[in-house]
């Protein structure tokens, strides 16, 4: 699995923002939408342009255009806060939602809701901020693998260890942008140093 860790001054500023306890939730959200322009101008790099013949005011010049083959993919609830990205920069994004929760039963991941646009050979930019246990990434992952995409890229704020080695080893072929890399998982599945629960902080639930 190709892994890239923002190293950008901008993504550790608003990281440290998220991160911060004390940080209110408007001002939470604002930074994790920050985030989210950097996660998809970095996950968007070599993606193909189209080109074409325009006019300056002055001569006819080549030009370029994105082809109208994304798709983003946002995993409820948390997802929810990487959308302004993707939604701002990128022309002709589409956009789908998966809900998955663990069943308390059988501590598996199962799925409440899904909603999602045309995939077929498109790229796919998963937005799952929090990577800890990896089990809903990876459901996600499953999901648009069924819909044959062209290629996945899946967008975190923040990635576990151990949350990398159960994608990297069940979806080697995918990239992971993240903006960093934490120590571990605790006891409750929290990633440290982490930020807390990113959709109650995003929400102001508790
Ligand atoms: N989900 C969160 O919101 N935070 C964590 O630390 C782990 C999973």
């Amino acid at each position: 699995m190709k892994i890239i860790e923002i190293q950008h001054p901008l993504s550790k500023h608003y990281l440290t923002i998220l991160r911060e306890k004390s940080t209110t939730f408007e001002i939470f959200r604002s930074a994790a939408s920050k985030l989210s322009y950097l996660l998809i101008i970095e996950a968007t790099k070599n993606l193909e342009l189209d080109e074409k013949t325009i006019n300056t005011p002055l001569t006819s010049t080549l030009g370029y255009e994105l082809s109208s083959n994304t798709v983003a993919v946002s995993v409820l609830r948390a997802g929810l806060g990487l959308i302004d990205g993707p939604k701002d920069l990128i022309p002709h994004m589409t956009f789908g939602y998966i809900g998955v929760q663990r069943n308390e039963k059988t501590a598996q991941p199962e799925n409440y809701y899904q909603n999602l646009p045309e995939i077929k050979g498109k790229n796919v930019f998963i937005l799952e901020p929090m990577l800890a246990t990896g089990g809903s990434l990876s459901f996600a992952i499953d999901t648009v693998k069924k819909y044959e995409p062209s290629k996945i890229f899946a967008l975190t704020i923040i990635s576990s260890p151990e949350g990398i080695k159960l994608i990297s080893d069940k979806h080697p072929e995918i990239s992971l942008l993240t903006a960093s890399i934490d120590e571990k998982l605790n006891e409750q599945s929290y990633i440290v140093p982490g930020l807390g629960d990113m959709g109650d902080r995003l929400f102001g639930t508790v």
